[in-house]
């Protein structure tokens, strides 16, 4: 009979162990915001010397897995993957320079803007035809595909676009004179300038759209959505958001970030 009890407690004891156990990786996995991003976008996202993500964007993300109480696992995938990652429910949470557009509201919900953008040209530094986006019409294009990039390049008259994919690989494009032009977001497109010193390519024109990028999830998952927002809205509180925006771009955030 002893034994019978005694068997009995430590079939309880491991049954509660076995619980517990469970219950503490349900945790970790819960603990964990899964965000994915497409990191080839300089200074936004990309890949170190070791293969580490790095950039502005995975700064604020951390930031704001911190707040949230969240470790933050990062998933590099193309660009046009990022909202299909989302609907099917393999990540949480996408920041990848996306700019919040009517389009886009279909298929996502988006955070509070958290970086003002928007799309200029880059041509190679000898040519002298291109100075707008109306001298761009009937020329060859290239773009990211799945970008704003793309979907304003597609409304120039007569354009031949051709999407890529990704921002470095217009450029490769472009120093080739396989395309005649770029258009791409203004922060890349500057970042590139100066980070490579390349002089065969310049940017002209002035900024053809106002972009917000902003954090998607999942569409209607407002739960999230809310405490990211809460959370962007306390790293920009304490310094945190002017801290990394200083590390990235060199100058204090302006009013409009
Ligand atoms: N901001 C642009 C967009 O949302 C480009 C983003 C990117 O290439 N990562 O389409």
């Amino acid at each position: 009979m002893k034994k019978i009890w005694q068997f009995g407690i430590l079939a309880m004891l491991g049954f509660t162990f076995l619980l517990t156990g469970c219950g503490s990786n349900n945790k970790v996995e819960n603990n964990t915001l899964k965000v994915a991003t497409c990191a080839d976008f300089a200074p936004f996202e990309f890949q170190g010397k070791d293969g580490q993500y790095e950039g502005f964007d995975i700064d604020i993300i951390k930031a704001i897995g911190k707040e949230m109480g969240e470790k933050v696992e990062i998933s590099n995938l193309g660009f046009d993957a990022l909202v299909p990652a989302l609907q099917t429910g393999h990540v949480d949470a996408v920041i990848a320079g996306m700019s919040m557009n009517g389009e886009r509201d279909k298929a996502v919900t988006f955070s509070k803007p958290y970086y003002q953008s928007g799309l200029t040209i880059m041509v190679n530094a000898n040519n002298n035809s291109i100075h707008s986006f109306k001298d761009l019409e009937g020329k060859t294009i290239a773009v990211q595909i799945g970008t704003t990039g793309a979907t304003e390049a597609k409304k120039i008259p007569g354009a031949k676009v051709k999407e890529l994919n990704s921002s470095a690989d217009t450029f490769i494009e472009l120093k080739a004179h396989n395309v005649q032009a770029v258009v791409n977001d203004k922060p890349v497109n500057a970042y590139y300038m100066v980070e490579s010193g390349d002089k065969s390519i310049k940017r002209v024109g002035g900024q053809l759209t106002s972009e917000n990028y902003a954090i998607a999830v999942k569409k209607g998952n407002t739960e999230l959505v809310e405490k990211i927002n809460k959370a962007l809205e306390k790293i920009k509180a304490d310094g945190t958001y002017a801290k990394i925006y200083k590390k990235w771009f060199g100058v204090e955030p302006s009013a409009e970030n």
